[in-house]
C-alpha cells in the first residue's frame, strides 16, 4: 500500500477517527489476520461466524499494526465504519486513482482464472514489477485485498474476478478499472446461481464492458460464449486459440507422456516452439490466454515464447503432479472441480497414463444446481470413455459419477463406491501399483484427506 493518514482513511471511507491524530499515517499493507500483520500496517477487524477479529486489535497493534479499522471502537488508534469491506473498496478504489502508472489486468472465467494469473504474474514481471499473488482471492473481499498490496512502484496488477450473479463482476471493475480483460472460458461452474451457461456469460462479459476504448480485450476463440463478447465492449480486440480466427494461435499440439502439452506459437507472422512444464492439454489454452495479454502490453515475442516454457503454478492443488517413490503417480488437482475442469483433468490422465493403469478418485461437484445429477453422470460418462480402470466415487452425492460410467457400453473398469475420503484412502491403497497414475479430483476440502495420504512424507 502507499503511504496514507489516518485522517485520509477517515474521509475515503466515511468513517470516524478514533484514539489516534489525523495525521498518523498508515504504510504498510491491509491485513485481516492479526498473525500477518507488519509494521506500520492496517488492521481490519470482520465479525465472522466464528470469530470477532475485533479481539484481535490489540495483538495486531502489539504486532506493529498503525491502525485498526473497525465496526465499533476497539480502545485502539483506527477509524470505525460501518460496513468494513465497502471501506475496504472505497480504499482500494482511493489508491488505484493515486496510481497513474499501473496497469490493472482483470480476468474471469469458469474454469483456470487462479492457474492463469500465476502465469500471468510471471510473464509480466519481465516488463516490470507485478502483483499476482499466489491464491484464488477474487471476491468482495479478496479483491480490494489483492489491490491494496500496490505501491507506486508497482506496474501490473493482475486481478482474477469471480462471477457468482449478474453485477459481481461489475462491482469489482467499479472497485478498480483493468485496462486489459481477459475472459478464459464460460463453462458449467456455479450453474446453480445462473440458472444456464448464457446467464454465465452475461455476467462474466461485464469485463469486457467495463474496458476503455484505449483497453485490449483478450478473448478464447475457441469458446463462442467468449469470443461473442467481443461486441459488447469498445476495446480492441485480440482472439486467442486454436482456432484459424486466433491471432495468438497454437498449432501442432501434442502431449509428452507426463501430459505435458508443446505446440507452435504463432503471433503477427511470427512462429516460435513452446513446450511447457505444466501438464494437461487445457494448459494450452490458458497459457496462450496469458501471452495474449503480454503480446497486448508489448513484452516481445520471442520472451513470451521463452517464458511460457518456464511458467509454474504457484498456487497449490492445481495439476501438481507428483511421483512417489514406489513409482506411482499422483495427479493432485483436488483444489477444486467442475464437469469442464474435471473433463480437463480427465483427459490429463488418460495422456499420461497412456500405457498405465488409470484411478480417477472423484468428489462431489459443488454448486451445480439443477445440473447437479447430469453434470456428475457426464463426468462418469467421460471417465469411462477415457479408459479409467479403476473410478472410485466419494461421498453418496457423487454417486451418479459410478451411474455414468456403468452406462458405458464395454467399459471394463471398476467403478467403487467410497462413503467417504477415509473410505477412498484404504481402497485406493489396497489395489496401487508401481505405474499406476492416480487423479484425485473434487470440490474444495472434499478431497484433499485422499491426496494427502498419498502425498509420500517430506524427507
Ligand atoms: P475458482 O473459481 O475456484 O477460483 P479458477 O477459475 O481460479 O477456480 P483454477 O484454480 O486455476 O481455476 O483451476 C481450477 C481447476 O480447473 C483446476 O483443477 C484446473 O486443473 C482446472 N482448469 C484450469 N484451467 C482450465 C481450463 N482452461 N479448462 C478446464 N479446466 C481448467
Ligand atoms: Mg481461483
Amino acid at each position: 500500500m502507499i503511504p496514507i493518514t489516518l485522517g485520509e482513511i477517515a474521509g475515503i471511507t466515511g468513517g470516524t477517527l478514533v484514539n489516534a491524530e489525523p495525521s498518523l499515517s498508515v504504510t504498510g499493507p491491509v491485513e485481516y489476520d492479526s498473525r500477518r500483520i507488519r509494521p506500520g500496517g492496517l488492521f481490519v477487524a470482520f465479525e465472522g461466524e466464528k470469530v470477532d477479529g475485533h479481539a484481535y486489535a490489540g495483538p495486531a497493534v502489539q504486532a506493529g499494526a498503525a491502525a485498526v479499522l473497525s465496526t465499533r471502537d476497539t480502545g485502539q488508534p483506527g477509524v470505525v465504519v460501518a460496513e468494513p469491506l465497502a471501506a475496504l473498496a472505497a480504499l482500494a478504489r482511493a489508491l488505484v486513482e493515486r496510481l497513474p502508472d499501473l496497469t490493472i489486468v482483470g480476468l474471469t472465467g469458469s474454469s483456470g482464472k487462479t492457474t492463469t494469473k500465476d502465469y500471468l504474474g510471471q510473464l509480466l514481471s519481465r516488463l516490470g514489477p507485478t502483483i499476482a499473488p499466489a491464491g484464488s482471492l477474487n471476491n468482495e473481499l479478496g479483491f480490494p485485498y489483492t489491490v491494496l498490496q500496490a505501491t507506486e512502484q508497482t506496474r501490473y496488477l493482475v486481478l482474477e474476478m469471480g462471477a457468482r450473479g449478474i453485477g459481481h463482476i461489475s462491482y469489482l471493475t467499479g472497485i478498480a478499472r483493468p485496462r486489459v480483460g481477459l475472459v478464459l472460458n464460460v463453462g458449467a461452474a456455479h450453474l446453480g446461481e445462473f440458472g444456464s451457461v448464457e446467464g454465465t456469460a452475461r455476467a462474466k462479459g461485464e469485463l469486457v464492458e467495463a474496458l476503455p476504448a484505449d483497453g485490449v480485450a483478450v478473448l478464447n476463440a475457441d469458446d463462442p460464449l467468449v469470443s461473442a463478447m467481443a461486441s459488447r465492449t469498445s476495446a480492441r480486440v485480440l482472439l486467442t486459440g486454436e482456432s484459424p480466427a486466433a491471432a495468438v494461435r497454437a498449432t501442432d499440439v501434442t502431449l509428452d507422456e507426463a501430459g505435458r502439452a508443446s505446440y507452435r506459437l504463432h503471433f503477427d507472422g511470427k512462429i516460435g516452439n513452446v513446450r511447457l512444464g505444466v501438464a494437461g492439454r487445457h494448459q494450452v489454452a490458458n497459457t496462450l490466454a496469458a501471452a495474449g495479454v503480454a503480446l497486448a502490453l508489448g513484452l516481445g515475442f520471442e520472451d513470451v515464447a521463452d517464458a511460457l516454457g518456464a511458467v509454474g503454478i504457484a498456487s497449490s492443488r492445481r495439476m501438481d503432479v507428483f511421483a512417489r517413490p514406489d513409482g506411482v503417480i499422483v495427479i493432485d488437482d483436488s483444489y477444486n472441480a467442475n464437469p469442464s475442469s474435471t473433463a480437463a483433468a480427465l483427459h490429463a490422465l488418460a495422456a499420461m497414463a497412456s500405457s498405465r493403469r488409470r484411478v480417477a478418485v472423484l468428489g462431489y461437484m459443488a454448486e451445480l444446481g439443477d445440473h447437479e445429477r447430469a453434470g456428475h453422470e457426464e463426468v462418469g460418462r467421460l471417465a469411462a470413455e477415457l479408459g479409467v480402470d479403476r473410478l472410485v466415487a466419494v461421498a453418496e452425492n457423487a454417486r451418479p459419477i459410478l451411474d455414468g460410467a456403468n452406462g458405458v457400453d464395454g467399459w471394463t473398469g471398476e467403478a467403487i463406491f467410497a462413503d467417504d475420503q477415509a473410505t477412498a484412502i484404504e481402497i485406493v491403497q489396497s489395489d496401487l501399483h508401481a505405474g499406476d497414475v492416480v487423479l484425485v479430483k473434487g470440490s474444495r476440502y472434499r478431497t484433499w484427506d485422499v491426496v494427502d495420504a498419498l502425498r509420500p512424507e517430506e524427507v
